[in-house]
């Protein structure tokens, strides 16, 4: 009965049904799509309370879903906590897409003033189910939404029973990608230990998690839950709620923000206007935490945040770790040059200062001759070109100077107009039009090969109306502002490599915009930073911070550049190697460890060893970068990574000891799990078979990196 009214539905299409008309549902309804179902109440309360995968019987969510709003209209503040069915509709787009979604209202809220848009969306051949809130503002005056809590609950503790959720005893929740981030934090929270009422689940004061995605997961029975959001910046949430019942697990819905716009406000809705706030994803994947990353990887490829086609980035010289910083010279950075083509790099990169003034992007012919003449010196010593650093700000400068290059970018305040002290207004047209028609003349070099946007940091807001934006500025306004600035310099040469810093933060070993953010268009940068670990990449590896490379690399195809000092490394190239295998573009230098050390570097001149002991690491490298950059990467480990080439039946495995004694290591893995046939041999270590599981048994020096080339079988 229910298949053939179903039917009916179906063909229905898009048109809008009322509960009555709905016999199936009888007030309550069930939505199923591939192996997901929702069902619940309908009307006159909507409440989608039960999430449940139908194949396993396993459920997700199990109380009712939660609806709270808080908004500002007219200087009044409203508050909304449930939802009141309007109407509902479900069908299917000519993809294959099925849907279910409801029109509902808040009962303290006239649904002349405000309603709320929610669909489920799934499709017979997908694993996951997504769901997606728009808020849609029905009056004539602006609301200004304060607060949004829209979430599916898990029961995981019974307080009257004194009962676990049998499934959940040993689960954790686990960020995605960050299990370890920049800063040396590690997002790992068990479940068990909110038993004693443990308050440790905190974001920025607030009781409440937040990542792009979150595993939920014992290491066998996995949930994974994601949010997604190319306009407001949001993230996951996972939240624990003590009641009277017991425990809960908050989580889904509208995600969360990372910290509100500007007064207290998540997003001012216009009259009329709608407004999604993002889609949720949800997915079970069994097998713990690296397949949980492997599965969001694969949703942000699915987006187009990966690697660009026939990606091959050149290896790169930094002559900033031999030059002092201001002063360089033709001379120096063409002697620069020349020991990067003597080591076998292929771009030379000019960090900061090869323009006239730093930030006005005009290429400094007076010092450095004409431009293209010195692309012809570059090319003569055998490189490939050059790479640029694109300077946001000004260092070192004032408002007046900015003003000087890029008349009305300053960025101004409420009242009265006058100038604020830092950087310019990067959303503002007076900024980025003129910067863009210089960085275009750059771009007729073709010997021009790699630009870094570096130092677009957020610096607060602006209220010039004449820059174009809203006032006052929104973070995301500044961040969409400064991304589609680079974006259309990408579509000015499609050619030239893009890396493109966080816009908010900037340089700073963090992580503030989820990794998708701004990655969007049909040009669009390539690259990432690499948080900054130029300066002692082997102490970031070392105590731990460099991880977070690895956890990247899981859960993202979005390439990272970073370029690391050879000064800082130790004999065996430990550092040299591990970054080789996170990172997929690298630039090295620092030979001059007398430079370094006033700069923070190395202590002891760089010996003739270590200088030739790169030649020969580079002479490795190079080759291998068919599995580093163009193979698939598969963690077995923090310390042991498989960089695979299924078509080529070859894999290279890289495994690190950061210990002082050597170590003996065996890593395990199902060939067919990486798209491979069992192993044929290892150079360097032994193979042994456990099922369908390949043993490798490796013994590493201390402190060192161990390569291990592995052939497979073909059939
Ligand atoms: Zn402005």
């Amino acid at each position: 009965m229910r298949k053939h009214l179903l039917t009916i539905l179906l063909l229905a299409g898009a048109v809008t049904l009322h509960a009555a008309e709905i016999p199936v549902t009888n007030q309550t309804f069930v939505f199923q799509t591939g192996p997901w179902e929702i069902s619940g109440s309908l009307s006159p309360a909507f409440s989608p309370s039960l999430l449940k995968n139908i194949r396993t019987g396993v459920v997700r969510a199990d109380l009712p879903y939660r609806y709270t709003i808080g908004l500002m209209r007219a200087g009044k503040k409203l508050t909304g906590a449930g939802l009141r069915h309007i109407s509902d509709r479900r069908g299917k787009l000519d993809d294959g897409t099925a849907f279910f979604e409801v029109t509902g209202s808040f009962p303290q809220i006239s649904p002349d003033i405000l309603q709320v848009v929610q669909t489920f969306r799934g499709r017979a051949d997908a694993d996951w189910i997504e769901e997606e809130i728009v808020l849609v503002n029905k009056g004539d005056l602006a609301l200004r939404i304060t607060e949004i809590d829209f979430s599916f609950g898990k029961s995981l503790y019974d307080k009257a029973t004194s009962q676990w959720d049998p499934l959940m005893r040993a689960h954790e929740l686990l960020a995605v990608p960050f299990l370890v981030d920049p800063e040396n934090h590690r997002h790992r929270h068990p479940l068990s230990t909110l038993q004693n009422g443990n308050e440790g689940w905190k974001y920025q004061g607030k009781p409440r998690l937040l990542s792009e995605a979150w595993a939920l997961t014992d290491g066998r029975d996995g949930f994974l839950f994601s949010h997604y959001s190319q306009d407001l910046i949001r993230l996951a949430r996972a939240q624990a709620i003590y009641n009277e019942e017991g425990i809960e697990l908050r989580f889904g819905g509208s995600g969360a923000e990372i910290e509100k716009e500007e007064a207290n406000t998540i997003v001012l809705l216009q009259p009329g206007q709608r407004q999604s706030l993002g889609i949720s994803r949800y997915a079970d994947v069994p097998g713990g935490y690296t397949r949980a990353a492997l599965e969001y990887r694969g949703w942000m490829d699915s987006k187009g945040h990966t690697k660009p086609d026939s990606y091959q980035p050149p290896l790169h010289w930094e002559p900033h770790y031999d030059n002092p910083w201001w002063t360089f010279s033709r001379e120096h950075i063409l002697e620069e040059g020349r020991k990067g083509a003597e080591m076998g790099c292929e771009l030379l990169y000019l960090d900061p200062r090869w323009d006239k003034i730093c930030g006005g992007i005009e290429w400094d012919t007076e010092r450095l001759g004409d431009f293209a003449g010195f692309n012809d010196s570059v090319k003569a010593l055998g490189l490939q070109g050059t790479g640029l650093h694109i300077m946001g700000d000004f260092v070192g400068g004032s408002p007046a100077d900015h003003l000087k290059v890029f008349p009305g970018s300053a960025r101004r305040d409420a009242k009265g107009g006058v100038i604020l002290p830092q950087n310019p207004c990067f959303a503002s047209k007076q900024w980025s039009e003129p910067k863009e028609a210089r960085l275009k003349n750059l771009l007729a070099e073709d010997d021009l090969k790699f630009l870094m946007f570096d130092f677009h940091r957020w610096p607060g807001s602006c209220w010039d109306k004449s820059h174009g934006h809203s006032v006052p500025l929104t973070r995301r306004e500044h961040a969409q502002a400064y991304y589609s600035h680079i974006n259309r310099i990408k579509a000015a040469r499609p050619d030239v490599l893009i890396e493109a810093h966080d816009a908010i933060v900037a340089g700073a070993p963090k992580v503030y915009l989820p990794k998708y953010y701004g990655h969007t268009g049909g040009h669009r940068w390539d690259e990432h930073w690499g948080f900054e670990f130029m300066h002692n990449p082997l102490l970031d590896l070392v105590e731990g911070r460099a991880l977070s490379l690895y956890y990247y690399r899981l859960a993202y195809d979005i390439p990272m550049y970073l370029h690391i000092p050879m000064y800082a490394d130790n004999d065996n190239l430990l550092m040299f190697w591990w970054y080789a295998s996170t990172v997929q573009h690298l630039g090295i230098g620092g030979t001059r460890a007398d430079f370094a050390t006033k700069g923070g570097g190395g202590l002891l001149p760089l010996p003739q060893s270590r200088f030739d002991a790169y030649q020969k690491a580079v002479a490795e490298y190079k080759p291998l970068r068919k599995f580093f950059i163009e193979g698939t990467f598969h963690g077995l480990g923090e310390y042991a990574h498989l960089h695979v080439r299924p078509d080529l039946n070859q894999a290279v495995l890289m495994v690190f000891n950061l210990e002082q004694e050597p170590v003996e290591r065996t890593l395990r893995f199902k060939p067919s799990e990486v798209g491979l046939k069992s192993v044929e041999s290892a150079d360097g270590a032994d193979v042994n078979t456990d099922g369908d599981d390949a043993l490798i048994h490796v013994t590493i020096p201390a402190v060192s990196p161990t390569l291990i080339p592995l052939n497979f079988h073909s059939k």
